[in-house]
């Protein structure tokens, strides 16, 4: 069978790669390199349902062992890859084995950024990358009267509303003017920040933490912050964005920046190399250089990306870029990205006296749609992916009339 493909990482991307590889008809051997003991799962749910309702890693596995054995694909969990020997085509990993590849695809991911003030790791203090992390959080969170959250990102509003909702007090220090500043405009997060209080959510934006007091042992810790009353909570959780695992890629001398280096097709700057997911970074055709996604749906495309690569078969369409969080009932999806909008609409639906928070925020550029963000609002959120791929102009004034639906002008 050859040497075949080896894929580093066991995670979204890389599950998709192994799939679709054998879909296209890609017949070689194909190998699976993970460092978790667990086979490739899904990460949304970490923070979301997998706190709440108790249900573990079987609910978030993307694929059964079974699967594996029928694409043939042999999936190696709890080895780390540690080095790659460009000119002898091989992966060495943490156990002493070398494996061989003809094409190696890179699906390493990101971990989460740690934060540099708390250099003592404690019970009590958790991250959120892995089902490990929130295995241990739900632990936490089922002994907690009181958390608190550092950063506002996506992770940290979902861990919100997840402990809230299982009964803790929760206190967010952010050190930026508002929530998921990365991820979605001044409407929307005006709105969530809405959701969250009327939570009973303490909301500390443009505060960041002056010291963090623990003994490091599991014991409770005190948060200063600014002008707010120091609060001691029985968990902290630190949610302030992810870090590409690129080291295993610059070690190896492929071009990195804050991801490693991928051209339109996935390849590294190493012919024989891919990319796909989390680590990666681009020059996208639309969006320009130093365009780095962590989504599943980025996961998704450039693992079938890659793979077609290998496969010799035609790239799958590109898709626009889109990402979706839950909070309590609500649900946010993005579409497309709203940097360089000269324009922008609110679309809700007419007051209905009932406790609806659904609206849309379009974004436009030269009246063409190319970014939307939904808060309840799914139809208008399909409504604008297919607007912002079709590149068609609308009327700004037709648009925020709730009463006719999103279409081209
Ligand atoms: P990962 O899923 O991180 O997988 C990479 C794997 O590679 C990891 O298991 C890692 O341990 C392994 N690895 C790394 N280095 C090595 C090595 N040297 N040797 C062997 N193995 C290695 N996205 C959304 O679109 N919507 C959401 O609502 C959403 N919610 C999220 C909530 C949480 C809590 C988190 C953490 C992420 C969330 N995401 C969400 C992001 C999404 O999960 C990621 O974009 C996606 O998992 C990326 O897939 P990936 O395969 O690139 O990386």
């Amino acid at each position: 069978m050859g040497s075949g493909v080896v894929i580093v990482g066991a995670g979204q991307a890389a599950c998709q790669a192994a799939a679709s590889l054998r879909q296209m008809g890609y017949e070689g051997a194909l190998t699976l390199i993970g460092e978790e003991s667990y086979l490739p799962y899904q990460r949304p749910p970490l923070s979301k349902t997998f706190l709440k309702d108790g249900a573990g890693y079987d609910s978030v596995q993307l694929r059964p062992q079974s699967f594996f054995e029928t694409i043939n694909c042999t999936v190696r969990t709890g080895v780390r890859a540690v080095s790659i020997n460009r000119a002898q085509h091989l992966v060495n990993l943490d156990n002493g084995e070398s494996i061989e590849y003809e094409s190696l695809i890179l699906a390493t991911g990101a971990r989460a950024r740690p934060y540099p003030a708390l250099a003592q790791a404690a019970p009590n203090v958790h991250y959120l990358r892995t089902v490990d992390d929130a295995t241990a959080l739900a632990a936490s969170l089922s002994r907690a009267r009181r958390i608190a959250i550092i950063g506002a990102g996506y992770v940290g509003m979902e861990v919100a509303a997840s402990a809230t909702q299982l009964g803790v007090e929760v206190a967010v220090y952010e050190a930026a003017p508002r929530v998921m500043q990365r991820s979605i405009g001044p409407v929307t997060s005006a709105a969530i920040e809405g959701v969250h209080a009327r939570r009973g959510v303490q909301l500390h934006l443009n505060t960041p933490i002056a010291g963090i007091h623990h003994d490091g042992q599991g014991g409770p810790l005190t948060i200063s912050a600014g002008s707010v009353a120091p609060y001691t909570v029985d968990a902290l959780v630190i949610g302030i964005g992810a870090e590409s695992n690129i080291e295993l890629a610059a070690e190896a001398g492929l071009d990195c920046g804050r991801g490693i280096m991928i051209d339109a097709v996935c390849r590294t700057s190493d012919p024989a190399i891919f990319a796909i997911g989390d680590c990666t970074e681009q020059t996208h055709p639309v969006y320009g250089p130093g365009f780095r996604l962590e989504s599943v749906q980025n996961a998704i495309e450039q693992g079938k990306c890659a793979a077609a690569t290998i496969a010799g078969k035609p790239q799958p369409p590109a898709g626009v870029p889109w990402f979706w969080s839950d909070q309590y009932e609500h649900r946010i999806q993005v579409a497309g990205l709203s940097a360089d909008h000269d324009q922008f609409i609110v679309r809700k639906p007419q007051a209905d006296g009932g406790e609806s928070v659904s609206q849309s925020v379009w974004y436009l550029r030269d009246r063409k749609v190319i970014a939307v963000e939904g808060l309840d609002a799914p139809k208008d959120f399909m409504a604008g992916r297919t607007l912002i791929k079709s590149g068609a102009e609308v009327n700004p004034d037709s648009l925020a009339d709730p009463a006719i639906a999103p279409q081209a002008a």
